[in-house]
């Protein structure tokens, strides 16, 4: 399947055709610089037998040729130079039959020139020239026989005319030969085009567009014959970390790899009816796969395929004599009455593998009522955020974080609100993840970065603020490599000190072994922002692996202060024993989601910094917190 054939690409034409254009050069000034020579001598030779005219016109083509040498180089016109050439060629033949140079032996002198226009001209020209010459020279040889100054006798003749004709036969064969070359590298040329429209490079499986097309075709089909059809999306699980620890070339060969097993997978021996073509797996983007079942409204037969593509992953996935420590989730869709596009289909299995997803990876899920309003929401909530960013619908508000000893406003923390209609009562909490999975968190958290700072600047400025402030970002913008430049730029414009900046970022996203998000915090520490780890404790953050992330505070998740006094008391032990844990790593804690006062005595008693809940404030506009400011100074202390 996707064994590697010798492919163009389009470098390689430009080479070539840079070659055979270089090669065309060189033979024109070779082949020019021969005829100079050898029409000087035929020149100097018919003046000394006193051909004297024939002397002269040799001569003048001799010059013409070294002006069109000239000329090709100035002007580097291959096309025109050669033209120029077969002018004095044929001029050349001409006058050598008319004349019949040195005692009749003109027209030996005919038959190289020939063959050099037969090899300059490859060859279509070559046999415009030869049947051109054949004929004029009959014409001048048996018709107008007064032409010509030699005398030929009738066999001399006709002799000459049997030899051009030859001539013009190898220039025919040339060009017939030429051309089927010429259509036959076409031809695989075309094959390579069209691969690369179709066909995915690294796997060889379908890409995108192909597969989409006979989706629709399969899709219309089944409709209009009333047959089922199964759709199987497929999106490897921890691929990312495969990359970023072991190396893309390690990652393709994975995908690779994958993509073949995943075509011997889904044509079993059991089931040896079911004709599955080429488009029916395809690699859509990245680590993301699908698998057409055609004929079928059989959720079991699309079950038990979907089983045997995860139990290839059942003891890891084994490239190059490595075990990989991935796995796979797939979402399922079989068509109803209400599907008639292809996309839609593909976003019904996607939705089902993004639930596949968070209902713990390794599984496989169908499409479903529930999942198709998840589905619409998300749909909504991301053209809403676009609204959004286009027409500025953000605001930031601002809650206060207390010293947990003095109860005085110590911090804040910047929460964004959006107020776009379609978006009204949703809050960050659910358009948030949305914005991370369709790309748009960049744009947003470069607003709420730019707009946190500005407030910061006033907040310190005109009201004499000298506590934190905490901002949120996006566990993928650890990713991006242009993320602390960019963050950077914005201190700079504002001339801001990054002392008393703190960003949060949760510690759910946070990989294992992720090395560029470590590096972007380093920088970013260097850079003198304090970091936090967000909603801490229900992550996977393994408790060692704190020691690798250079942060300064841990973040208790709302969850666990909510559940202080709940029946389970593992809740309470969880917040004691991060309390703990940031002791021994010497990291600061913040308690969020206080809400009653038997929490707030209990997280002041065991010591935890700082505290943040709608019990103390809930958040409020900068003119709120303003005035909050004013009544209870606010005052920095790292608890
Ligand atoms: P988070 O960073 O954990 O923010 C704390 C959330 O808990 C806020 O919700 C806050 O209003 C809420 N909260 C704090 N104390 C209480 C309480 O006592 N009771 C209740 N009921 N809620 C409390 P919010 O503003 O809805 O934000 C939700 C999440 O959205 C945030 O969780 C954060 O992960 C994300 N987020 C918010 N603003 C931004 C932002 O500007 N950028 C990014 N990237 N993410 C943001
Ligand atoms: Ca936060
Ligand atoms: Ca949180």
């Amino acid at each position: 399947m996707s064994e590697a054939s010798p492919t163009w690409s389009i470098a390689d034409l430009g080479r070539f055709v840079e070659v055979e254009q270089r090669k065309r050069r060189v033979m024109i000034v070779s082949l020019t610089l021969v005829g100079v020579f050898f029409l000087i001598t035929y020149a100097i030779v018919s003046i000394n037998v006193n051909l004297v005219g024939l002397g002269v016109f040799l001569l003048g083509c001799a010059v013409v040729g070294m002006f069109n040498l000239l000329y090709l180089r100035l002007t580097g016109r291959d096309a025109h130079a050669l033209g120029v050439l077969n002018v004095i060629l044929g001029s050349l033949c001409m006058v050598l039959l008319i004349t019949g140079g040195n005692a009749n032996t003109g027209p030996y002198w005919i038959y190289p020139a020939l063959a050099v226009g037969i090899f300059i001209n490859r060859f279509r020209i070559a046999v415009y020239f030869g049947v051109g010459f054949i004929l004029l020279s009959a014409f001048v040889l048996f018709a107008f026989d007064s032409m010509v100054l030699a005398t030929y006798t009738p066999s001399e003749s006709i002799r000459f005319i049997i030899t051009l004709t030859a001539l013009a036969a190898v220039s025919l064969t040339g060009l017939y030969q030429h051309e089927t070359a010429k259509d036959v590298m076409m031809q695989l040329h075309n094959e390579d085009i069209q691969k690369l429209a179709f066909y995915d490079g690294l796997t060889g499986l379908a890409n995108r567009s192909s597969f989409l097309r006979r989706l629709q075709k399969m899709l219309d089909r089944a409709r209009r014959d009333h047959r089922g059809l199964a759709l199987l999306y497929i999106d490897l699980d921890k691929f990312k970390q495969v990359n970023d620890r072991y190396g893309h070339q390690v990652g393709d060969r994975l995908l690779a790899e994958f993509g073949e097993q995943l075509a011997h997978c889904v044509r079993p021996m059991d089931e040896p009816t079911r004709i599955i073509a080429d488009e029916d797996v395809a690699r859509l983007a990245g680590d993301e796969f699908v698998v057409t079942l055609t004929d079928t409204d059989d959720p079991a037969l699309a079950e038990s395929v979907a089983q045997r593509i995860l139990d290839l992953f059942a003891n890891g996935f084994e490239v190059d004599g490595r075990n990989l420590p991935v796995t796979a989730s797939i979402g399922i869709a079989m068509i109803d009455h209400q599907v008639d596009s292809a996309e839609t289909l593909l976003n019904q299995a996607d939705a089902a593998m993004y639930e596949a997803k968070s209902n713990g990876r390794n599984g496989l899920q169908f499409f479903s009522q529930d999942i198709e309003r998840a589905l619409l929401e998300r749909h909504n909530i991301e053209s809403g955020l676009q609204v959004a960013l286009a027409e500025n619908q953000f605001s930031l508000v601002y809650m206060p974080i207390y010293d947990s000893s003095s109860l005085s406003v110590t911090a804040v923390e910047v929460l964004l609100r959006c107020h776009t209609d379609v978006l009204q009562g949703i809050g960050p909490d659910r358009f948030i993840p949305v914005a991370e999975s369709t790309g748009l968190i960049r744009h947003i958290d470069q607003w709420v970065l730019a707009h946190a700072f500005a407030g910061l600047k006033r907040l310190r400025e005109e009201h004499g603020f000298d506590g934190v402030m905490c901002i949120n970002i996006s566990s993928l913008e650890l990713h991006n490599v242009k993320f602390a430049d960019e963050v950077a730029a914005l201190i700079n414009e504002l001339s801001l000190a990054t002392e008393g900046v703190e960003l949060e970022v949760t510690e759910t996203n946070l990989a294992v072994d992720d090395e560029r998000s470590v590096a972007t915090l380093r920088r970013l520490k260097s850079m003198g922002f304090g970091l936090s780890l967000d909603d801490f404790g229900t992550g996977y953050t393994a408790f060692s692996q704190l020691m690798n992330y250079p942060v300064d505070r841990l973040k208790i998740d709302r969850s666990f202060v909510d559940g202080l006094f709940s029946e389970q008391p593992a809740r309470r032990q969880m917040v004691n024993m991060i309390l703990s844990l940031a002791e021994l790593y010497d990291l600061n804690v913040t308690a969020e989601g206080v809400e009653t006062d038997e929490q707030l005595t209990y997280l002041q008693q065991i010591g935890c910094g700082w505290l943040q809940g709608n019990l103390l404030s809930e958040p409020l506009t900068e003119a709120e917190f303003v005035k909050l400011l004013q009544r209870r100074p606010a005052r920095q202390s790292a608890p």
